[in-house]
């Protein structure tokens, strides 16, 4: 397995104010696993920024206007997101990483896979504002970008422990991009619920997997095992993309799970596994949030190691300890979603 890392420096350019958790130390994690995988021969790439063009494929050019706007100051956006002198390139530039990553898979051999180290964070932003430590959905921005590129079908899975409102949103009515997202609940932004699976067309393309502030390592793997990879088994993505955040770790500070490091390899061993039957391994991970410095550095290395096939179902151990926590999950979303999918 071919895994490609796209990340820059310049994502400790921008600042956030003192006590924030979305903090610049989280790019110095970044630098350093990056910094180890050079030196086990892994390629770094540099990414570009992504254009006014692109970013509008997911944003009102109004809104994308006012941040441009904030280009050298400091702004307050909204209760928890801010601007510095240089945030608006280097949000621009996290976008771009996404993108850069896409065309990279797209354009490389079946088994590339891509991991997209970047801040800040983007499934919060909503099509017209800022929410949550986001500005641009770099996601979000990267399917549409498949989507335009003519790839027919996109799936985003968010294993990040707060709902990506903003992937939802922006793929709500549309059946070509498939959104999987677990996560806790109920719980900051405040979306995400069971029911909530899509309008129109894009009904049951919507896929939220809700779980109560505890949730272990063994209820992950069961709601992944039960619902999110056979539903990406049925959907049949030819593209794979992944909002990871690491903060339903144990250590993290912000979310309520249970998940260990171990657990984050496991999730994306299944996820590249999924990437493996349905679109040629092609799979691309965009960073999220995670807030506990040393356990992002371990979660990043994890998906490293999944993506490179190190880590696998088979040699690492499942799980135990399923708490009642999943199966209310699945109870819960099994009426809404059993006319669209078999789980
Ligand atoms: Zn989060």
């Amino acid at each position: 397995m071919a895994l490609t890392i796209f990340t820059s420096d310049r994502f400790a350019d921008h600042l956030t104010p003192p006590g924030h958790p979305e903090r610049v130390e989280r790019a110095e994690v970044m630098q350093a696993v990056a910094s180890e995988f050079r030196k086990r021969r892994g390629a770094v790439l540099e990414p570009r920024p992504a254009t006014v063009d692109e970013l509008a494929r997911v944003h009102d050019r109004d809104y994308l206007t006012l941040l441009a706007e904030t280009a050298g100051r400091a702004v307050r956006l909204d209760p928890d997101t801010y601007t510095s002198p240089e945030t608006y390139e280097v949000a621009r530039l996290a976008a771009g990483a996404a993108v850069t990553a896409v065309d990279y898979v797209l354009d490389h051999d079946a088994g590339t896979r891509a991991l997209a180290m970047v801040r800040p964070p983007g499934h919060h932003a909503e099509r017209n504002r800022a929410m949550g430590f986001c500005l641009f959905n770099n996601i979000a921005v990267a399917a549409a970008h498949a989507r335009a590129r003519g790839v027919q079908r996109v799936a985003v899975v968010d294993y990040d422990v707060h709902h990506g409102n903003g992937t939802q949103w922006s793929f709500y009515e549309d059946p070509a991009v498939l959104f999987v997202s677990s996560h806790q609940y109920p719980f900051y932004p405040g979306t995400g619920a069971a029911g909530d699976i899509g309008k129109g067309a894009g009904a049951g393309f919507t896929v939220n997997l809700p779980m109560e502030a505890g949730a272990t390592d063994a209820d992950f793997e069961r709601i992944y095992t039960t619902a999110a990879v056979p539903i990406l088994e049925q959907f049949r993505p030819q593209l794979l993309l992944v909002s990871a955040g690491f903060d339903a770790h144990a250590d993290d500070p912000l979310g309520g799970m249970r998940v260990t490091t171990g657990q984050f390899g496991r999730l994306n061993a299944l996820i590249a596994a999924a990437a493996d039957d349905c679109c040629d391994g092609r799979v691309v991970a965009v960073t999220e949030g995670g807030y506990d410095l040393q356990a992002v550095a371990a979660s990043l290395q994890a998906t490293i190691d999944a993506f490179e096939g190190r880590t696998t179902l088979t040699n690492t151990p499942a799980p135990q300890g399923t708490t009642a926590r999943a199966d209310a999950c699945l109870s819960a979303v099994r009426p809404h979603l059993a006319k669209y999918w078999q789980l």
